[in-house]
């Protein structure tokens, strides 16, 4: 039985683009992929909704609305999803959240998790298996589950939307769970909040790395940015100096991304950078070391400074416009 369950996350009132593809990955290898939807207080999910996850290959779409902002809401949700339709996989996007819920669900249902997936399929007995990068993500390791029920959690911007389709998807109204919220454990305090960076669905980003020595560097390839209409990535020692957060940062431990363009500038080319960008369409590299590993991947590669380089290309791109 390959059926399937997602579950969607929402963020900013839209259904985000790693749900989407979640439900794409799901549906690549199942033709009878379940979605559960929670739309949180305000956020509205209609026909354009259901028929966008359609699109990607749900056939049913169960949406539960007003729902609070609690892993254990979900957990009930899907739990009772589970019940009620026995799939042989539970798939999410890796999120603060969704990581919580996967985990509650998998102890309350004794299922095994397997976690930061790339890729998903079912083999030729019709078992799920998924693929997970290891040691560093130098290697590919192919994991299965031993217990009936599997819990899939992928890792973030691994897996795009495909192309949508006309399938209509039906949708089904699920009613909340009588939770007391006040006995749930809130051990989580929002310390601060901060914009998401958006990389996972930029097309076109401009990436900095060490090579831009200082926070004021950046400047210029947050004009370059601009003026292509991209987004701003970073390279991990840019995190560590506090200059952006994490959700800007691309590799093993960040994000994800696959822009039609990616400009890597003052970025070695470390393999955990890599791993995080090597899927891009054209890669750009900027880099006063002739020896950089990055050039070993680029399509077009420029050895030089990038405070004179960047500033010129934009200058360039400007005239043309
Ligand atoms: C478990 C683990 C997980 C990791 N996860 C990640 C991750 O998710 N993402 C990530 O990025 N890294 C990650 N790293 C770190 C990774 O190994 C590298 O250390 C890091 O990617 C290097 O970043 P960088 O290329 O910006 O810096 P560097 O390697 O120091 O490269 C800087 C580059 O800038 C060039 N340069 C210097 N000045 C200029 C100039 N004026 N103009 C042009 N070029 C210039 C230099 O020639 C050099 O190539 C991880 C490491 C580990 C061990």
């Amino acid at each position: 039985m390959t059926r399937a369950l997602v579950l969607v996350e929402m963020r900013g009132g839209a259904v985000t683009a790693g749900s989407l593809g979640a439900v794409a990955v799901a549906a690549s290898a199942s033709d009878d992929v379940h979605v559960l939807v929670v739309a949180g207080e305000g956020e509205v999910v209609d026909g354009d909704t259901v028929a966008l996850l359609g699109g990607q290959g749900a056939s049913e779409v169960h949406v539960a609305r007003s729902a609070p902002a609690v892993a254990r809401v979900r957990t009930d949700l899907l739990d009772l999803l589970v019940t009620r339709l026995e799939p042989s996989i539970v798939i999410v996007e890796s999120s603060s959240m969704a990581s919580d819920v996967a985990a509650a669900l998998a102890a309350r249902r004794f299922a095994g998790v397997n976690w930061d997936l790339v890729g998903l399929e079912l083999d030729a007995t019709g078992a799920w298996v998924g693929t997970r990068l290891a040691v560093q993500d130098t290697l590919v390791a192919r994991v299965g589950w031993t217990t009936p029920l599997a819990v899939a959690v992928l890792r973030p911007g691994a897996f795009a939307p495909r192309e949508s389709t006309e399938t209509a998807a039906r949708e089904s109204a699920l009613e909340l769970p009588d939770v007391d919220l006040s006995i749930v454990p809130m051990v989580t305090t929002v310390a601060d909040e901060q914009m998401p960076s958006g990389i996972e669905t930029a097309e076109i980003i401009v990436s900095g790395g060490r090579g831009v020595a200082t926070r004021e560097g950046f400047e210029v390839l947050e004009e370059l940015a601009a003026t292509l209409g991209g987004a701003l990535a970073v390279s991990m020692p840019v995190v560590d100096k506090g200059w952006y957060s994490h959700s800007f940062q691309v590799g093993q431990t960040g994000r994800t991304v696959r822009p039609r363009l990616y400009i890597a500038c003052g970025i070695s080319g470390a393999i955990q950078h890599r791993v995080g960008m090597a899927r891009s369409g054209t890669i750009v590299v900027v880099n006063s070391d002739p020896r950089a590993p990055l050039f070993g991947v680029c399509d077009f590669g420029v050895v030089g400074d990038l405070s004179v380089v960047v500033p010129r290309l934009t200058a360039l791109l400007r005239e043309r416009r």
